[in-house]
């Protein structure tokens, strides 16, 4: 469905959990996030619900994310019904990886067709450091899980502080080129300060040709990652608040202050 700036608005992003395994510094606070409450999250029926009214509204691209979607229970369930929505044309998944050598398949047989896994560094003391608690052999068992699986394509986020010429980013680069990886270097952003960047080897951040749609954990339909306007789904039911966030989503990001990168997933 086109906006009033005449962008085909197909992709819609879910954030299944605010919640995550890793404690990313530019992304969480160390202690976490506090607890929502367990009424005030979406649960599968709900989701699903979305999805299926926002593919009968022209969406065709949904990925799954989080926070850390694989921390989400019977997350496998809610993958099977939503890659079986007539018109769904593509469907994937953003993760930080350490889950997928126990569900790359699942998630595979499931009907998920690609993942994005999150990988700064090949360093593993760095990697631990950006993420507080993570150990990078985790993730790269992962990666591996999900090409034996057959998900396809895998691509690497990288988040760069500023080049991709940074030591961290080239070796990063190397790794993906020896394993079949497409990478994707995403600069740090700052969603209060406004500060973000298009990603590139992605659509990321290009305000003029955004199609996306983002649903949050506890059922706000949100038209741009860098403003606060947002549509409660609960109140409004689904297809209001998709027609609504479509008519109303901004030209161009500004400033975001009532989201974090966990709770809307990036
Ligand atoms: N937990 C999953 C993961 O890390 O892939 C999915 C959710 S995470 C919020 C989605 C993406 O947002 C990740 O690739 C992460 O690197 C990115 N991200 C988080 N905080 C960011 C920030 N401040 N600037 C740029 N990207 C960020
Ligand atoms: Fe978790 Fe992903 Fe945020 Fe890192 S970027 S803390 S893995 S949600």
């Amino acid at each position: 469905m086109l906006d009033k700036y005449n962008r085909n608005i197909n992709y819609l992003r879910i954030s299944v959990t605010d919640r995550c395994n890793f404690r990313c510094v530019y992304c969480m606070p160390e202690e976490g996030v506090p607890l929502m409450k367990h009424e005030d999250i979406l649960n599968f029926d709900e989701i699903f619900e979305i999805a299926q009214t926002a593919v009968g509204l022209g969406i065709e691209k949904i990925r799954i994310t989080g926070g850390e979607p694989l921390v989400r229970r019977n997350i496998i369930e809610l993958i099977s019904r939503i890659a079986k929505i007539p018109g769904l044309k593509d469907f994937g998944m953003t993760t930080n990886g350490v889950y997928l050598s126990k569900y790359a398949q699942e998630l595979f047989d499931a009907g998920l067709q690609r993942v994005n896994i999150s990988l700064d560094t090949m360093n593993p003391e760095k990697f631990n450091k950006i993420t507080r608690v993570g150990n990078i052999d985790e993730v790269l068992k992962g990666i591996e899980a999900a090409k034996n699986a057959g998900l396809n394509p895998i691509k690497i986020n990288c988040v760069i502080e500023k080049s991709e010429n940074e030591t961290d980013a080239v070796e990063v680069a190397k790794y993906c080129k020896e394993n079949g990886l497409q990478i994707r270097y995403i600069r740090e952003m700052d969603l209060e300060k406004g500060y973000f960047w298009q990603v590139k080897g992605g659509e990321g951040g290009a305000c003029n040709i955004c199609n996306r749609l983002r649903l949050t954990s506890d059922g706000k339909i949100r038209p741009c990652l860098f403003s606060d306007l947002e549509y409660d789904v609960r109140k409004l039911g689904a297809e209001k608040a998709i027609l609504l966030a479509i008519g109303e989503k901004p030209e161009r990001g500004t400033i975001n202050n009532t989201n974090k990168f966990n709770n809307i997933g990036g």
